[in-house]
C-alpha cells in the first residue's frame, strides 16, 4: 500500500476542499435553500443529493475539471435563482417563469432593482467560478475508488431506502421529486413547462361553434339595448379606495355614483395577473390555467349569444403573439391593445398608454348603436411603476415623477425606506387609485348617456402590499391580505334595475358575503339572463340561491391554499395564527390638495 507523506495528504485536502467548493457554486441554490425560509434536514438531503448528481459522470471516468467546465451553463443560472429564493422563497416555478415571460419591459423596470443585482452576480460568479477551477483544480484529476463509493452511495441510499420500505412505485416517485425539488433540473423541468404551457395555450381552438348558450326569456324580450361593461383592475387594493374606508378621499367620484354597489369581502383567484386573470374570465378555479384555456371565456358566452364583444386593453399583448392573458381577447370580435406600441418609425419608446384613453375609444364604439355589446376593459390600474400610470392633472398626492420611481426603486432594494420615500411611494400608488376612480365613475357615465339595459362590473386582478407589509412592499405576487382581499363594484342603469329587479336584490344580500372573484364568469353569465354548461347558478353573485364555496386562492407557486384558513377573520386572527402583516391604515402624513 502507498505511504503518503505529510506534503501529499496536505496537497490532497486542499484539491479536495477546492472540488467541494465549485460544486458547491454549482448548486448554491440547493445549499442556500436548506436555510429558507428555515434550516430544514430534508433540504439539507436534497443538497447532498444534488452535490452527488453533479459528480455521477465522474464515476464513470469523465475529469473533474472536464465536469466542471460543464456546469459553466448552469452557473449561470445560479444569481437568478438566488433571487427567486430571495423574493419568493422558493427556486424559480413554472408559474414563475410564466409570469417572466408574460412580463413586458415596463414591468421588468419595476423590478429593475432585482434584475440588475442578478446580472452582476451572474457576472462576478461566473468569473469566480472559471477562475477558482482554473487555479484550483487540475487538469487531470478523475474521481479514486473512495469518491466513486461516496458519490454512489450518496445518490442510491435514499432511492433504496424507499424502494425497499415503501415498493417501486414510492421509489420511482421519490427520484422524480428529488429532481424536481433541486437545481437545475427542477428548473430545467419548469421552463420546459411554461413553455409547454404556453405553447398549448396559443393554440387555443375558438370554443365559439361548439358551445351551447340559452338565454332567459325576459333578456330575450328587452326592447332596450344591452350595453354591458367588465373591467378587469390591475394591482388595486382596497385599503386604498376611500370606498372601502380608507383615510384619504382617494375614490370622490365613486362615492357621488348612485346606486354603486361595494362589495365588501371578495377575495382574488391568485396574486398575479398571469393566473388570476384566466379564472375570473372562465369557469376554471383558481390556478388551473391549463383548464382555463381549454374552456369557453364569459367573452365566447356573450358571443354566441349575439353580443359584438370588444376587448380594449391598456396592457400589452407582447409582440406578434398572443401571450397567457391577452389570450382570451382573441374571444372577442374585436380586440385593442392600446400599449405596447412603439413610435411611427417602428424605434423610440415602447409605449404605456394610461387608462383614461380608453375612454375616448368606448365613447366611439359607443356610438356605433349595436344593439347588444360587452365591453372588458383590461385595464394597467396600479401595476408598478405608479408614476407611469395616470395623467398629471390626476394626481391629487404630491409625487414628483423621477423621485417616486426613485423611491421605489430603493425600496425594492433595501425592502424598506426612509419615511420620505415610503411617504413618495403612497401617494403615487394613492394617485393611481384616482386614475382608476376617474376611469370608473366616467365610464360608468357613459353606460349613463346611452339609457341602455346596462351592468358595469369592476373587480381588479389581485391587490398590491404597501406601506405595512412585512415583505414586498409596493409589490404582488406573494398571498397577504392587502394582495388577496380586492376591490369589487357593481352598478346597474336603471333600465336594467326595472327589467331584472330580482338580481338586484340578490346583489344587494350579497354585499358583505365572503366570496371570491372566481365567482365572475357565473355572475356575469347570470347577469346577462345566460347559461352554458360550465355555468353554476349557485356561483353567481346576482343569484338569490347564491352559495360559494371555499376562497381558493393559487400562489405563485402554483400552491392552491384556502384563504380563509390562513388568513382567519381579524376578530379571530390573533387567537389562531399571526397574520403576515397588520391591516392598520396608512398614514404618511401627506396633505391633501
Ligand atoms: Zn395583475
Amino acid at each position: 500500500m502507498k505511504k503518503w507523506t505529510q506534503t501529499e495528504i496536505a496537497q490532497t485536502s486542499h484539491i479536495w476542499f477546492s472540488i467541494f467548493i465549485a460544486v458547491n457554486l454549482i448548486n448554491l441554490p440547493n445549499l442556500i435553500a436548506c436555510f429558507t425560509p428555515c434550516l430544514a434536514w430534508v433540504s439539507v438531503k436534497l443538497w447532498l443529493y444534488s452535490m452527488a448528481l453533479t459528480l455521477l459522470a465522474c464515476v464513470f471516468g469523465l475529469r473533474v475539471r472536464l465536469m466542471l467546465w460543464l456546469a459553466v451553463p448552469i452557473v449561470l443560472l445560479v444569481p437568478a435563482c438566488l433571487a427567486s429564493l430571495f423574493s419568493i422563497q422558493s427556486l424559480p416555478t413554472t408559474f414563475l417563469i410564466l409570469a417572466l415571460l408574460e412580463t413586458n419591459p415596463t414591468e421588468l423596470s419595476a423590478l429593475q432593482g432585482q434584475v440588475i443585482l442578478a446580472g452582476l452576480g451572474t457576472l462576478i460568479l461566473v468569473m469566480f467560478y472559471v477562475w477558482f477551477v482554473k487555479t484550483r483544480v487540475p487538469v487531470s484529476l478523475r474521481l479514486g475508488t473512495t469518491g466513486r463509493v461516496l458519490v454512489i452511495l450518496s445518490l442510491l441510499s435514499p432511492v433504496s431506502y424507499d424502494l425497499v420500505a415503501h415498493g417501486h412505485v414510492v421509489g420511482l416517485a421519490g427520484i422524480k421529486q428529488r429532481l424536481l425539488s433541486t437545481f437545475p433540473s427542477s428548473t430545467f423541468y419548469s421552463a420546459y413547462e411554461a413553455f409547454d404551457l404556453r405553447d398549448r395555450v396559443q393554440n387555443r381552438r375558438d370554443l365559439l361553434g361548439t358551445l351551447a348558450v340559452n338565454q332567459e326569456q325576459s333578456f330575450q324580450d328587452e326592447t332596450n339595448r344591452q350595453v354591458h361593461m367588465l373591467v378587469i383592475g390591475e394591482s388595486a387594493t382596497k385599503n386604498c379606495f376611500g370606498l372601502y374606508g380608507y383615510g384619504r378621499q382617494t375614490t370622490p367620484l365613486l362615492e357621488r355614483t348612485q346606486g354603486l354597489l361595494t362589495f365588501r369581502d371578495v377575495s382574488c383567484t391568485a396574486p398575479c395577473t398571469l393566473i388570476a386573470v384566466p379564472s375570473l374570465l372562465t369557469a376554471a378555479p383558481p390556478g388551473k390555467l391549463l383548464e382555463a384555456t381549454q374552456q369557453a371565456s364569459l367573452l365566447t358566452a356573450y358571443k354566441k349569444a349575439g353580443f359584438r364583444v370588444y376587448w380594449l386593453s391598456t396592457q400589452k399583448k407582447h409582440g406578434t403573439y398572443d401571450t397567457l392573458t391577452s389570450i382570451f381577447s382573441a374571444d372577442a370580435d374585436e380586440d385593442r391593445f392600446i400599449s405596447g406600441k412603439f413610435d411611427n418609425d417602428g424605434r423610440g419608446a415602447y409605449q404605456t398608454a394610461w387608462d383614461v384613453s380608453l375612454l375616448p375609444l368606448v365613447t366611439r364604439l359607443l356610438q356605433r348603436n349595436e344593439s347588444k355589446v360587452l365591453f372588458v376593459l383590461h385595464t394597467i390600474g396600479s401595476h408598478g411603476p405608479y408614476p407611469v400610470r395616470y395623467p398629471p392633472e390626476l394626481a391629487r398626492f404630491p409625487a414628483d415623477p423621477q423621485a417616486a420611481i426613485n423611491a421605489l426603486f430603493r425600496i425594492s432594494l433595501d425592502g424598506n425606506g426612509s419615511p420620505q420615500e415610503m411617504e413618495l411611494a403612497q401617494n403615487s400608488y394613492d394617485n393611481t387609485i384616482c386614475a382608476t376612480d376617474f376611469l370608473l365613475a366616467n365610464l360608468i357615465n357613459e353606460l349613463k348617456k346611452v339609457k341602455a339595459s346596462s351592468w358595469f362590473y369592476y373587480v381588479s386582478d389581485h391587490g398590491e402590499n404597501t406601506a405595512t407589509a412585512r415583505f414586498g412592499k409596493y409589490m404582488h405576487g406573494i398571498v397577504t391580505r392587502q394582495v388577496v382581499e380586492v376591490p369589487m363594484l357593481i352598478w346597474l342603469s336603471p333600465a336594467y334595475e326595472q327589467a331584472h329587479a330580482n338580481k338586484l336584490a340578490a346583489l344587494k344580500a350579497n354585499l358583505n358575503t365572503p366570496f371570491s372573484a372566481s365567482c365572475t364568469f357565473h355572475t356575469l353569465l347570470d347577469m346577462g339572463g345566460l347559461s352554458c354548461p360550465d355555468f353554476k347558478k349557485e356561483w353567481s353573485t346576482a343569484s338569490p340561491h347564491f352559495s360559494p364555496g371555499p376562497r381558493m386562492v393559487c400562489d405563485a407557486n402554483g400552491n392552491i391554499i384556502d384563504y380563509d384558513k390562513k388568513f382567519p377573520p381579524l376578530q379571530a386572527a390573533s387567537k389562531v395564527t399571526p397574520p403576515m402583516e397588520t391591516t392598520r391604515s396608512i398614514a404618511t402624513g401627506a396633505s391633501r390638495p
